[in-house]
């Protein structure tokens, strides 16, 4: 056993601050192993958690979910291998998770929401959680949660090819949205009110500006609510709805205009091992240009002012990634 020094970790004590802290380096127990932090991807639940309008959250909390780690000890993987994690800690007994679909477990942990998360140098987390990266870069495996998060919701659009698809909201789950769907084989347009998030997806993703008066899947990633209530007519009828983007309020809908369509409604919660495999693959293929979508890069001691930095919006953050590498 290496004898380490303690740890630096980030925590947000209450909404609006972001502080550095030494800790003690976490213990490894049976079954789980020990991580170095290498990238971490910043996505809008940690935003929305350090401006303190995240719903369900409590302070202070570690955030960070999207994670590309370096395995340091482990009865199961090779130490110094690169890998990514599954950050939805799941209960394996509930009804949800027993018919295969712990993404919304009812009991579910999600890492860096629930729990303490990734903001620091060395965390422990289970093995069934840890998927090696097999080659991939730390660019790449801190992107494949988020990317699993718009695989899972086409997944339960279950697109086929030459299908008519309206997303709505260009922010990176909207983007990774769009690219998915299109190597799926989707013809894909897009609704997005900000005109250079709309410029980024018509200049790299090969996608339209929605035009069309119907499609037969919509998909919102936005989480406004009247975006999503203007969704609805949007569906062809046969249509369906896959609602990835998550808004507080009630939202509500003129039933005969859902019914006459015999239209599908779906949320898509979190993502499966099977999205995460998706993506893993689509990377190995090069299928998936991670330097596309990090905007902005951050190293260990730019940490404490990132969210000030990517806050403005003349800063046009598309993702922003810290790493951590000595
Ligand atoms: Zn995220
Ligand atoms: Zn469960």
């Amino acid at each position: 056993m290496v004898n380490f020094n303690p740890m630096q970790q980030w925590i947000c004590h209450q909404p609006g601050t972001l502080s550095l802290q030494e800790a003690e380096m976490p213990q490894r127990t049976l079954g789980s192993s020990l991580l170095r932090v290498r990238n971490i991807g910043i996505c809008g639940t940690d935003i929305h958690a350090f401006a303190g309008n995240q719903p369900f959250f409590s302070y202070p909390r570690i955030l960070g979910h999207e994670l590309a780690v370096e395995i340091v000890e482990s009865d199961t993987f090779k130490a110094g291998e690169l890998a990514t994690i599954i950050p939805y800690f799941n209960c394996a007994t509930c009804g949800a998770c027993t018919a295969g679909k712990p993404n919304c477990c009812e009991n579910i942990q999600v890492f860096g929401v629930h729990t303490d998360g990734g903001m620091r140098e060395y965390i422990v987390v289970e093995d069934r959680y840890i998927l090696p990266g097999n080659g991939l870069t730390a660019d790449e495996l801190a992107l494949v949660e988020p990317l699993s998060i718009a695989a899972h919701g086409l997944r339960r659009a279950d697109l086929k090819a030459g299908e008519k698809v309206l997303v709505m909201g260009a922010g990176p789950i909207g983007l990774f949205t769009i690219l998915l769907a299109k190597i799926q084989g989707a013809l894909v347009e897009v609704a997005e009110p900000n005109t250079s998030r709309l410029q980024f997806c018509l200049e790299n993703l090969g996608v339209s500006e929605a035009s069309s008066t119907s499609y037969s899947t919509v998909i919102d990633a936005t989480g406004n609510l009247l975006a999503i209530e203007s969704g609805f007519v949007k569906m062809a009828h046969g249509g369906k709805y896959v609602l990835i983007g998550l808004q507080k309020q009630a939202i509500s809908f003129s039933h005969p205009e859902f019914h006459k369509r015999e239209a599908t409604l779906m949320s898509s919660r979190n993502a499966t091992l099977e999205d995460f495999e998706y993506i893993l693959n689509l990377f190995r293929n090069q299928m998936i240009q991670a330097d596309l979508f990090i905007s902005h890069r951050f190293s260990k001691n730019q940490v404490p002012g990132i969210f000030t930095k990517i806050n403005e919006p003349a800063e046009q953050v598309i993702k922003a990634m810290i790493s951590l590498a000595v």
